[in-house]
């Protein structure tokens, strides 16, 4: 306990440190308040666009200056040019440092003006840290929201985008609308990224009547209840990055960096570069979420029949006997009595046998779906409603963290179809990965990021040693009331639900609103059948309800009210005492009754979520208690409690709904949290490692693609001339026949024709070698029996395919660069393969695994694109030039290609000029 005290001592003084540090640049900004509050609108407006002016022309001579020490450009890659990049980076910071404390004055004032909310001092040091690029940890309903605005404002005033990263599409609009009002009246822009809409901030928009229905409804679906739509205008997505300030979700971003990594033209590109971001609920986004990466994915051919013959036979299995699993892992395995079986239903004399992989995969993953996948537990399965009225049913994934549903996410490796097999659903098509990233990887590539959250501190590990921000807590605005009472411990699951609806009827009857933490939705119910017994009234969020997930959480605060809901629900939505347009008398009745009470039914796997919990209550200074019920039966004490402990049930002589104070007991508990933390820590580390291999040369890949995408004339020629070289060097009969066909067919045509069949063929090379990627992922693990390092392994066999795969990208541009004047006939198909882009095709996804099935590679992929330029069937089972075929010809009168909305022989665009002549 000594210890304990010691340490919060610590983190006063740290906290009162930074404080008393900061303070000079608090005192600053509060000073320039009398000098800003005497501006009219138009004055503060032209205040803000002239301190932009004068930090551009800051920039622009700061880098003047560094531009006459600035490496020659023909230095290719040196640390010259990176350290210039660094200086560069240093020198902006620099600059918006000393402009910092007007820059934040604007805000406040402007805050105060639009919103009646002006920025407290401990705000205004959240603000400093994160424009830092640190986390800065702040307690829930603090106002983060607002927070942000500070460093997001000054850091926009460079004219590169700032990026807002918020949990869900209703949070991105929420604060963007919210936000919105301070950053147009100091004359910036604001874009909003949902998953199938675009905005920008907009005064004067006015919906139309049709698309605030159908928006209306978008809303109720992402849980929202308030947000003022008439703010939004519908724009691309390519306007919406051009704000200077941008809202989303990690998905979005995420996605949108692999979709501009697919596309054909320079008009497609969305994003901008990735310059500043700051992460809201940032332990939730990067840590949670960022166990698995981001795919993007088109439909592969597998036969249903499997899955169905599997998930039958599966069924017949029994556990301990056929099989066994081990939860902790969610892995099973087959014991010999179940392979038995399998050899005999499926008539194989050894099923073990080389031949059998894919086999043997559909069996282990069948029995996986049986044995560790629960419905209404890991999944539910839904009635999706479809276009021509009927509905299709669907299993969709349940978060285990939110115990949110994750509709349009699916578990890779054929788990998701063996499940749906099992259920019964049709069995949806397997797909093959095309492009993916994890969030890790995604984030690192800002140049400065920031994060904010409610529970940072107790990942402050991992979040220095992977993305490199250092955990800064800030003091509460106002002195927390909030009581946070210890454990009370059961020896069962019953017991515990039974005192626990006891406390709830006592709290009921007196009038404070109760807000019930599960860790599952399928405890969610259990715990309401408990209150129903009992005739307690109370709101219940379930998957199935979750659409109203901000409404139930945001009414959570009124007088009476009991509510159940996952631990993590609502995240980020405001709970009011009284609710949310309480009078200030009904709020002041609820506080007096003692606030907000929560109850957590179990302890979370991570501290940080129970904390999470915990922070619903007391915001702001209002009055909340707070309190676990665990029983020795949970499934944390179960699976990872120790045997010690285990045997102490039986020592207990106390009724069952008689809680104890057990200091081991609760130690146990937070041993085995500590336990599975750094059990996922280490799952991370391990995604992330194999990762980065994959991230080193996805990095090359794409920056060469990207490179050649934008280029055009002159720089497209040298570009080209250089790959050339190295290809003459090996084939040096093609010097000539280059030569000759330039003079044929124009430089410009010639290299704009190399520009599509190069990006083309870098695609084709780098999807195979993602696949060729993931099946020696799993090759390597067989191999760590042999003694050796699976990572090792993995990085040596992945360096040497790809440079392989480099060899063979060359010796097939070589190829086609021969039979240029058959590509040249065939234009028109060409022309068509872009035009019908990736976009219909593919679908997004997030799978929870980063390991994929054995599966074909294609490696005569070459042979294939020559025969899809002729028109041919092909033979491979690539969808994406298959896509051609449902293409037609272009003509001068149609759209063009370009996606400009403009006729072909209107649209000024370069990459398709060649239709216009
Ligand atoms: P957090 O994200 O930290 O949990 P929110 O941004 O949701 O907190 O804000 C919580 C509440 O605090 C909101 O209702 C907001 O209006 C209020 N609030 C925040 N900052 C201020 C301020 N400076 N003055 C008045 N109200 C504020
Ligand atoms: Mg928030």
């Amino acid at each position: 306990m000594s210890i304990l005290s010691g340490l919060s001592k610590i983190f006063k003084s740290e906290s009162e440190r930074l404080m008393k540090k900061l303070n000079p640049v608090v005192e600053e900004i509060l000073n320039l308040e009398k000098e800003l509050q005497n501006l009219s609108d138009s004055e503060l407006k032209n205040k803000s666009l002239d301190l932009k002016q004068k930090i551009l022309n800051e920039i622009q001579i700061a880098e003047n200056n560094l531009q006459l020490k600035k490496p020659n450009h023909k230095v290719h890659n040196s640390d010259a040019k990176i350290n210039f990049q660094n200086q560069s980076l240093i020198l902006r910071q620099e600059i918006l440092n000393l402009n910092l404390p007007l820059a934040f004055a604007l805000v406040r004032e402007a805050a105060n003006r639009s919103l009646g909310m002006k920025h407290y001092a401990v705000q205004l040091v959240g603000g400093i840290i994160l424009h830092r690029g640190q986390i800065a940890e702040m307690r829930t309903g603090e106002g983060k929201t607002l927070v942000a605005t500070l460093p997001a404002y000054l850091n926009a005033l460079t004219g590169q985008g700032v990026h807002i990263v918020t949990v869900n599409d209703y949070l991105s609009k929420r604060d963007a609308v919210w936000m919105g009002k301070i950053y147009d009246m100091l004359g910036l822009t604001v874009g909003i990224l949902n998953h199938q809409s675009s905005f920008l901030y907009d005064r004067e928009a006015i919906i139309s009547e049709q698309e605030k229905v159908k928006d209306d409804k978008e809303v109720k679906e992402e849980g929202a209840f308030k947000i003022e739509n008439e703010f939004l205008k519908k724009v691309s997505r390519r306007e919406a990055y051009q704000a200077d300030i941008v809202y989303g979700t990690n998905n979005e971003f995420g996605f949108d960096y692999l979709r501009d990594n697919l596309v054909y033209s320079t008009e497609q590109l969305v994003q901008r570069e990735h310059i500043f971001a700051i992460v809201d609920e940032v332990d939730s986004i990067l840590i949670d979420e960022s166990r698995t990466p981001l795919i993007i994915s088109n439909e592969s051919a597998e036969s249903d029949e499997l899955y169905k013959r599997f998930a039958k036979f599966a069924q017949k299995l029994i556990e301990d006997e056929d099989y066994s699993k081990d939860e902790k892992q969610k892995a099973i395995s087959l014991k010999a009595a179940g392979i038995e079986k399998a050899e005999q239903e499926f008539n194989l004399p050894n099923f073990y046998a080389a031949e059998n992989v894919k086999l043997i995969h559909h069996l282990e993953t069948a029995v996986r779906a049986k044995a560790l996948f629960l419905a209404e537990k890991s999944y539910v399965v839904k009635d999706i409603p479809q276009e021509h009225g009927s509905a299709r049913k669907e299993v969709i994934i349940v978060d285990e963290f939110t115990g949110r549903m994750q509709p349009g996410r699916r578990w890779s490796d054929g788990l998701h179809q063996a499940i749906e097999a099992k259920e019964n659903v049709p069995i949806q098509k397997e797909s093959k990965t095309i492009a993916s990233i994890t969030f890790q990887n995604y984030f690192r590539f800002y140049k400065k990021l920031a994060g904010m959250s409610g529970t940072a501190k107790t990942s402050e590990e991992e979040f220095y040693k992977v993305y490199g921000l250092p955990v800064t807590t800030i003091p509460c605005h106002q002195i927390n009331q909030r009581n946070d009472q210890s454990d009370a411990i059961f020896q069962t699951e019953k017991g515990k639900l039974q005192a626990l609806t006891k406390k709830i009827k006592e709290l009921n009857v007196k009038g404070q609103p109760v807000l019930i933490g599960t860790i599952s939705i399928q405890k969610n119910e259990m715990v309401s059948k408990y209150l129903e017994r009992e005739n307690i009234p109370h709101n219940i969020l379930n998957a199935k309800n979750h659409e109203r997930e901000g409404e139930i959480i945001a009414m959570a605060g009124k007088k009476s009210a009991v509510t159940i809901a996952t631990n993590m629900a609502g995240r980020g939505v405001d709970i009011k005492l009284g609710g949310p347009n309480a009078s200030q008398k009904e709020r002041e009745e609820v506080n007096n009754l003692g606030g907000l009470c929560v109850i957590g039914t179990e302890r979370h796997e991570a501290r940080r979520i129970d904390n999470q919990l915990r922070g619903r209550s007391g915001r702001q200074g209002d009055n909340g208690v707070t309190q676990f019920y665990v029983s020795l039966e949970d499934d944390l004490m179960r699976i990872f409690g120790s045997e010690g402990i285990k045997s102490m049930m039986h020592k207990f002589g106390l009724p069952e709904d008689m809680p104890i104070e057990s200091k081991i007991v609760s130690r146990a508990l937070e041993g085995a949290q500590e336990k599975i933390e750094s059990f996922y820590f280490d799952a991370r580390k391990h995604t992330l490692q194999y990762d980065d291999v994959l991230n080193h040369q996805r990095k090359s890949i794409y920056e060469r693609r990207r490179k050649i995408l934008i280029s055009q004339s002159e720089d497209l020629q040298n570009i080209f001339t250089e790959i050339l070289q190295e290809i003459y060097l090996i084939k040096p009969d093609l010097e000539n026949f280059v030569s000759e066909k330039i003079s044929e067919y124009s430089p410009e045509i010639f290299f704009q024709v190399l520009k599509n069949i190069y990006l083309q063929i870098i695609d084709q090379y780098f999807m195979a070698h993602l696949e060729h990627m993931d099946y020696i992922r799993s090759s390597v693990n067989l191999r760590a029996y042999g003694q050796r390092d699976p990572l090792v392994e993995y990085k040596k066999e992945g360096l040497i395919t790809y440079k392989a795969m480099l060899e063979k990208i060359k010796l097939d541009f070589y190829d086609f660069i021969l039979k240029i004047d058959l590509v040249m006939q065939n234009l028109q198909t060409q022309k068509i393969m872009q035009a019908s882009h990736l976009k219909n095709q593919i679908k997004n996804q997030s799978t929870n695994s980063a390991t994929k099935s054995l599966t074909n590679n294609s490696n005569n992929s070459s042979e294939n694109f020559a025969n899809n330029l002729e028109n041919k069937e092909s033979p491979s089972q690539n969808n994406l030039l298959r896509r051609t075929e449902e293409s037609k010809k272009i003509g001068r009168n149609d759209p063009c290609p370009c996606q400009s909305g403009k006729k072909v022989k209107k649209c000024s665009c370069l990459e398709f000029e060649f239709l216009r002549k």
